[in-house]
């Protein structure tokens, strides 16, 4: 059989299946180079069992508050093992179902790890492939510090090989991974304890959602620790001891969770040998056409600068093989690409989170005018409980015309709420348009709709006035 493709992906993952299976359909002679199991990050060791654990965390919460409505259920104890179990059935499932599809539409899947050795050719556990086109679609793995006693942690991925469930859980980070896993530990009946090297979690978001998020996390009973960096871990018979360059020490953990982000795996591919530019953090430099440095050669997903979402490979993927093999594109510029602006996301917090756009800052700083509308409640979804959980929400519009730019929801449901929203932003809708959209009765997405004056602040460069509450 012969060893050359019109389309090489290597990494068998979102991005990477997305391009193949664009490919062919087209008919094109494709090839996937995984080294583990397809599905990629996503499925095995990201979304999928986050989300599971997420759903099993909720479930939790909603039994601790099911007496106040005269439902007489009593919390036991996680039975983690069956929980586990459960949630690698269905990710052997999804497995099972790429295996199958990838061999239903042609696809041949070669197992191994593949790095170039030219431009058109990479090698998989010696036997050479070469291919037309060639996509970088290897993904990331979670980062451990170079800190003495760092292998006594786990990352993200040893957490969903944990076979019990950890009492006393320390996570080292404030990013997303790390919010997530400690809302779904605290859930299930771990205490734990955060210690982020920023001054607050979740520092790249909103201020906002940054602040809700960590009162809400502190009051369901996770200790946040800020502005500390872990120098260092140790073990003895009590337990795993996390030291921080502060000079602080906690002791006690049979888990510490190192959730400090991510990087490429690009290292490894030998890259030099195609001419393919790095850059020093190992991602691989795409225009916006996905296309690296070197003609034939292209990069989706986490291994690309870019927002390392799972709908965002896929996007690139697909628009990426359709660009290059749809005859209706063929001799012609330009063609399909991902449209990086106003992309939602959702963060599976306790209670989630969901943003599109500009914050307020990025707004203010690009526009002349800006008005931000705010509210924040507890849902009625709370209201014969003993402790609410509040939902925050922030509508951030420029201009005159006051066009919708930015949307923040903290709360619960914000997961589900945020998408259609974002329709509305992606299509440029103003804030008279909201206003003009029957709310939906009684839920907390109406709230969205029915944001009124007395709810806006003004910034507006041409009046000279700064943030002012207009009511
Ligand atoms: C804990 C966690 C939770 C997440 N939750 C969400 C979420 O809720 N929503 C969301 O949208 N995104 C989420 N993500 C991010 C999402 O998983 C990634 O954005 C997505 O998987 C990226 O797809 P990809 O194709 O770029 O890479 P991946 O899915 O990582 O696939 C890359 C594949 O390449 C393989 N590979 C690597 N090197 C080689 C090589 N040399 N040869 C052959 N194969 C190779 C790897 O084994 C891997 O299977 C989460 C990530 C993590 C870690």
């Amino acid at each position: 059989m012969s060893r050359h493709y019109d389309l090489i992906a290597i990494g068998g993952g979102s991005g990477g299946i997305a391009a193949a299976e664009a490919a062919a359909k087209l008919g094109k002679k494709v090839a996937i180079i995984e080294g583990a199991r397809l599905g990629g990050t996503c499925v095995n060791n990201g979304c999928v069992p986050k989300k599971i654990m997420w759903y099993a965390a909720n479930l939790a919460h909603a039994v601790a508050d099911a007496g106040s409505f005269g439902i007489d259920v009593q919390r036991g104890d996680t039975d983690w093992h069956k929980l586990i179990s459960g949630r690698e059935k269905y990710i052997s499932d999804i497995n099972q179902y790429w295996d199958r599809y990838v061999q239903k539409t042609n696809i041949e899947h070669i197992t191994g790890y593949a790095n170039f050795v030219d431009a058109h050719s990479v090698k998989v556990d010696g036997v050479i492939y070469s291919a037309e086109h060639i996509v970088i679609a290897t993904g990331g793995r979670p980062i451990v510090p170079p800190v003495p006693g760092a292998e006594l942690g786990i990352t993200s991925d040893g957490f969903f090989e944990l076979q019990q469930q950890p009492k006393n859980v320390a996570v080292v980070g404030g990013g997303y991974i790390a919010v997530e896993l400690g809302g779904v530990l605290n859930a299930l009946g771990s205490a734990v304890i955060m210690f982020a090297l920023e001054d607050c979690i979740m520092e790249n978001f909103d201020t906002m959602i940054s602040e809700v998020l960590s009162q809400e996390m502190q009051a369901q009973g996770i200790k946040i620790n800020t502005g500390c960096e872990v120098s260092g871990l140790t073990e003895d018979e009590s337990g795993i001891t996390v030291m921080t360059k502060e000079g602080h020490s906690v002791s006690g953990f049979d888990a510490v969770i190192w959730a400090v982000g991510r990087t490429p795996n690009t290292r490894q591919l030998n890259l030099e040998a195609a001419g393919v530019a790095m850059q020093s953090n190992g991602m691989v430099p795409v225009d916006d056409y996905q296309n690296a440095n070197v003609t034939g050669i292209y990069a989706v997903g986490d291994v690309t600068a870019r927002m390392p979402l799972t709908p965002v490979a896929i996007a690139a993927g697909r628009k990426l093989a359709e660009r290059i093999f749809n005859p209706a594109y063929q001799g012609k510029q330009g063609g399909p690409k991902v449209d990086y602006e106003n992309i939602p996301s959702v963060v599976f917090s306790h209670p989630p989170i969901g943003t599109i756009g500009l914050q307020e800052q990025e707004a203010r700083a690009r526009y002349e005018k800006v008005s931000v509308y705010k509210t924040e409640f507890t849902p009625m979804r709370y209201a014969l409980a003993e402790h609410g959980s509040r939902t925050a929400m922030k509508l951030i519009c420029a201009g005159e015309e006051e066009k919708v730019v930015g949307i923040h929801i903290i709360g619960d449901n914000a997961d589900e709420m945020l998408q259609g929203f974002s329709v509305a932003v992606k299509m440029g809708a103003t804030k008279a348009d909201f206003d003009g959209t029957v709310a939906i009765h009684p839920t907390s997405s109406e709230e969205l709709v029915t944001l009124k004056i007395a709810d806006r602040e003004v910034h507006d460069v041409d009046a000279g006035n700064e943030w002012k509450q207009v009511c």
